[in-house]
């Protein structure tokens, strides 16, 4: 077992007894204030650390809660210098809508857990002004709050007061500082995760070489979606209107944030089906030097899903006490699988078919470069790679465009694991699948 640092945000209905959604409302409106006024002290090039003062000093919320605002608008003018590059614009100076109200637990807010497992809260609106209440939400949620409440190891955190779709809720989120996860040593199952635009694939392989099962999650939405938001927003920069970029960017950041928390959780149900499984990775630093990026629209595109999707799938990995690793992607998506083979030249790849220039092995690429991602780990934790024998079929899913609100799965909740839990509608790309993997079976077994 090893350790890591684990936090999952919950999220409550907000029943008050006493204020109002008024003082919410008030609330937010001044963290709103603050917010903007962080934006506009920033836009004067004043020194982020001289910002901070200010504004707390004149707000009218307890200083913590203030200092944790201005925080968060700090942060997102972080994550916007860290992204300029790839696209993104500057935070809209002056947002008109709400802002949450971010607090610690203990100074802006406070959870009481009763004896009949109802849980109260108290929380300071505005300087002085305090909303008292009951929580809301469910079984889940609740306990994973009295978990947090109860055990050593975990603690109750930040919130954050938000109203979605008309109603007061809180986000609240409960950190275990040392949640053990399998060690990647005693893994019998190595999972290789090859991570694209426009899909994932996954090949689960045992120590021996055994290849029990690969799937290709496609999501050709997200990468559609993404297009086209970047064009929106490139279209409204010409024309001059910054106003409403912050709001597609926000839609943009929602409708790729919902669909890629679906794969993640799709990936982590079917990688849960192995004895002992460990998830690796390629490692993002050295991939963006490898890979062939095309375009610098292309490069927009790319970065981040990568980076989202992996931190996703590990997190909600760790949950599940399922380690995950990363290896060295120098070779992953040239190299031919077979051991006694290992060709290595870029002309292998065609766009989603991988033919070795050397031996004639053909599989689907991403499939393939899985499997390179396993034989890559097990090189690197015990410099041996058993031979490759028979691959299985590739299984194909495809992710219909769900929507910024995320609309249902094209193939089921459990459309995830498995040959057999496909409707029929997977079946052309099924005998697709078939098709390749006939050529797979015929290039092993020579
Ligand atoms: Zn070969």
């Amino acid at each position: 077992m090893q350790s890591s640092t684990l936090t999952q945000t919950l999220s409550f209905g907000l029943d008050i007894h006493s204020g109002s959604g008024d003082d919410l409302q008030r609330g937010c409106l001044e963290a709103r204030r603050i917010r903007n006024e962080t934006n506009r002290l920033d836009r004067h090039n004043r020194d982020w650390e001289d910002i901070k003062p200010v504004v707390v000093d004149n707000a009218n919320h307890v200083k913590n809660t203030s200092q944790l605002i201005v925080e968060k608008a700090l942060g997102e003018l972080e994550t916007y210098h860290d992204n300029k590059d790839e696209g993104w614009g500057r935070p809209y100076p002056y947002i008109d809508e709400l802002y949450p109200i971010v607090m610690n637990h203990g100074e802006g807010y406070r959870l009481f857990l009763e004896d009949d497992n109802t849980v109260r809260f108290r929380i300071t609106a505005t300087r002085g002004t305090h909303v008292k209440g009951e929580l809301c939400g469910s079984p889940d949620h609740f306990d994973r709050l009295q978990t947090a409440f109860n055990d050593d190891e975990w603690r109750v955190g930040r919130a954050e007061v938000v109203e979605k779709h008309d109603e007061w809720r809180l986000h609240v989120t409960v950190t275990h500082e040392t949640h053990q996860v399998a060690s990647k040593h005693d893994a019998d199952t190595i999972v290789g995760v090859d991570v694209n635009e426009d899909c994932i694939a996954l090949a689960a392989m045992r120590r021996d070489g055994d290849v029990k099962d690969s799937v290709v999650i496609e999501y050709p939405s997200v990468k559609e979606q993404r297009h086209e938001y970047f064009t929106t927003r490139k279209r409204m920069q010409t024309a001059g209107q910054t106003g409403f970029e912050s709001v597609v960017q926000t839609e943009e950041r929602d409708y790729v944030q919902d669909a890629l928390h679906k794969v993640s959780r799709q990936v982590v149900e079917w990688v849960s089906q192995f004895s002992a499984p460990v998830v690796v990775f390629e490692d993002l630093k050295d991939m963006r030097d490898s890979i062939d990026y095309g375009t610098r629209m292309n490069r927009r595109l790319h970065s981040l899903p990568f980076a989202a999707l992996q931190e996703m799938v590990s997190y909600k990995a760790a949950w599940n006490e399922i380690p995950a690793d990363k290896v060295d992607p120098e070779y992953t998506c040239q190299r031919c699988p077979r051991t006694e083979c290992h060709h290595t030249e870029r002309g292998n790849r065609h766009k989603k078919r991988f033919k070795c220039r050397q031996c004639g092995f053909q599989d689907h690429a991403d499939r393939k470069a899985a499997v390179c991602v396993v034989q890559e780990w097990l090189d690197e934790q015990y410099g041996n790679v058993p031979s490759l024998e028979t691959l299985p079929r590739v299984w194909t899913v495809r992710r219909a465009a769900s929507g910024a609100g995320g609309g249902p799965d094209s193939h089921g909740p459990s459309s995830g694991s498995g040959v057999h839990r496909h409707g029929t509608s997977a079946r052309d790309s099924q005998s697709r699948a078939r098709e390749e993997l006939k050529s797979v079976a015929s290039a092993v077994q020579d």
